[in-house]
């Protein structure tokens, strides 16, 4: 598996201490992205293991999985990699290992993966497919078809939108999009953006003022919750 960086972080990509895994490799071209040296497949300073590596790996990492902790495995696009993240997440489930993947949702195997992850965290970044093709380079139609069976089947979701001004810091369009299912099964969290990648773009960077305030993050809070969607702060 290609693997970008990896190291532990405390409650941010699913519960408890977790060895996070970045996979090298998107195929999604978000254009505030914190981490561009991941979208390409090919990167110098990412490197390979085997599966089995990996899995020695985190069964000797054990002891630090305190608080409900255990591995995640996110990006780049985590994914994208699904044939060895398939077999590496059942060793980990054998194993009795906590699981969890953060993906952009987008991958036409997230439901079988899903099947061996404990906690699914999934970005949600545009409701309208052409604005989603105009700041992502693909449209949202595979993403919204996945969340809409997860919704179906009852599995935990965490779905993650991250509000980025004047791309789609208004919130109507998403509580629309999530009222017309079931999303008992689901939280929701708003990440607002940031610069942290901003300079690692060699490309140039096309957001410009993508801040938003904090009226607009109580706005999109006030609106989930009074559609009665479950919003959550990690
Ligand atoms: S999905 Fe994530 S890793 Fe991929 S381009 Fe978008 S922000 Fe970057």
């Amino acid at each position: 598996m290609k693997i970008l960086q990896k190291g532990f972080n405390f409650s941010q990509d699913g519960p408890g201490n977790r060895l996070v895994y970045h996979l090298q490799g998107c195929n999604f071209r978000c254009k505030w992205c914190s981490n561009p040296e991941s979208m390409s497949a090919e990167y110098s300073s990412a490197k390979n293991y085997t599966v089995d590596e990996l899995f020695d790996e985190v069964k000797r990492s054990r002891m630090m999985f305190f608080d409900g902790g255990g591995v995640t495995f996110t990006g780049g696009e985590c994914t994208l990699q699904y044939e060895e993240l398939i077999e590496l997440l059942k060793k980990l489930k054998e194993a009795g290992i906590s699981t969890a993947i953060e993906t952009n949702a987008s991958s036409p195997h997230l439901i079988e993966i899903a099947e061996y992850v404990d906690y699914l965290i999934a970005d949600f970044k545009h409701f309208d497919t052409d604005i989603h093709k105009k700041w992502i380079g693909v449209g949202n139609e595979a993403v919204k078809k996945n969340l809409e069976e997860v919704f179906l089947s009852g599995r935990q979701i965490h779905i993650r939108i991250p509000l980025i001004h004047n791309v789609n810091d208004t919130p109507q369009g998403f509580v629309d999009f999530f009222t017309k299912h079931d999303t008992s099964n689901a939280v929701f969290e708003f990440l607002p953006y940031h610069e942290f990648g901003k300079d690692k773009w060699s490309a140039e960077y096309e957001i410009e003022n993508g801040f938003v305030s904090d009226e607009t993050v109580k706005e999109f809070k006030n609106l989930f919750v009074s559609n009665g969607l479950k919003v959550v702060k990690t």
